[in-house]
């Protein structure tokens, strides 16, 4: 979260409106939860939402009769008192941020959860701990999370977050408020791209499309086009020249940041070719030459074989069997006849 621009944070809110409003209405309520679970995709804004959430929680001006404050814009609690000032600068004592060490959050990081729960709060009245990708709890840490969520002291509230809520614990999620998050709407994605990073309007929809509703996907797409575009001209050489069972056998192993970053590029690639074919069937379609139109189908369906296995990738379904479908599909489109 440090180090994060406020521009950023703005934007993220502002993609959740209506998950904002949802909080809002809670903090006025002023009948807060336990426990919050956000859940959306990867880069949808849940810790900085979690952030906010836990800055009006926290906040030396709320917990008054008419509940907890919350200001006009799209950020939570007053922004002004000491409290919320060293949640902006991530240094509040009651501010506890508990993340994954390595793949996942084990029974060690439980433990110290255990401990803060049972020490009262310095600054303000409550302790707010923030479970960032709850899904990875290991079991054991998940059970001792449960005891927690039972039966909590008065002022501890706990907000987890989850890109995948099928991986937590029934019992746990049971004892949650549930606040869905969306994907960022691709307009709002490139409005931050052209904003923030001055790119070109056409440009910033180009990567927009595929950043999968991410702000952080999509200035890193940004951050390397030379590097990303070789990298799928280069793989898909090596498509359809290789071996595929050898080549799926070589990107299964890859971790899973690396091969949705495979995946990428090779999208980017094919999505380039689409608009390129696309522009050349514009100039002939009053032609006799029919050509053009296969050419383009061809790269439509790579790009939809293309999207199909990210999606199956993100479903954990068997990565080597994932890319051979692709790369034979991909073959197969190559030597259709045209
Ligand atoms: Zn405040």
């Amino acid at each position: 979260m440090s180090g994060w621009s406020n521009k950023l944070v703005d934007y993220l809110l502002r993609g959740q409106a209506v998950s904002v409003r949802i909080l809002k209405a809670i903090l006025r309520s002023g009948r807060i939860g336990h426990a919050y679970l956000f859940k959306g995709p990867a880069g949808s804004g849940k810790t900085a939402l979690a952030k906010q959430f836990a800055k009006a929680l926290l906040c030396l001006n709320g917990d008054s009769p008419e509940g907890l404050p919350s200001n006009s814009g799209t950020e939570l609690g007053c922004n002004e008192c000491p409290s919320c000032v060293r949640v902006d600068g991530d240094a509040h004592p009651d501010l506890i941020m508990i993340e994954k060490d390595g793949t996942s959050i084990g029974i060690s990081a439980a433990h110290s959860m255990l401990k803060e729960v049972l020490t009262r709060p310095f600054v303000s009245k409550r302790k707010v701990f923030i479970i960032k990708d709850a899904e990875t709890l290991t079991a054991e840490a998940a059970n001792a999370l449960l005891k927690l969520l039972e039966e909590p002291p008065a002022y501890v509230n706990f907000i987890l977050t989850t890109a995948n809520e099928s991986a937590i614990p029934a019992t746990v999620i049971s004892r949650c408020q549930v606040i869905p998050l969306r994907a960022m709407p691709a307009e709002a994605v490139a409005a931050y791209l052209q904003e923030v990073h001055n790119v070109p309007e056409d440009r910033s929809r180009q990567i927009a499309a595929l950043s999968d509703g991410s702000i952080q996907k999509a200035v890193w797409l940004l951050s390397q086009p030379d590097g990303q575009k070789a990298n799928g001209e280069a793989l898909t050489d090596k498509v359809m020249n290789g071996s595929l069972v050898e080549l799926a056998l070589e990107y299964s192993k890859a971790d899973s940041g690396e091969r949705q970053k495979l995946l990428a590029a090779l999208q980017l690639e094919f999505a380039e070719k689409l608009s390129q074919a696309a522009m050349e069937y514009d100039k002939r379609q009053y032609g006799p030459d029919n050509s053009q139109a296969a050419v383009l189908k061809r790269n439509f369906e790579a790009l939809k074989a293309i999207m199909r296995a990210r999606q199956r990738l993100s479903a954990n379904t068997n990565a080597f069997l994932v890319f051979c479908t692709l790369f034979m599909d991909m073959q197969r489109l190559n030597s259709e006849e045209i």
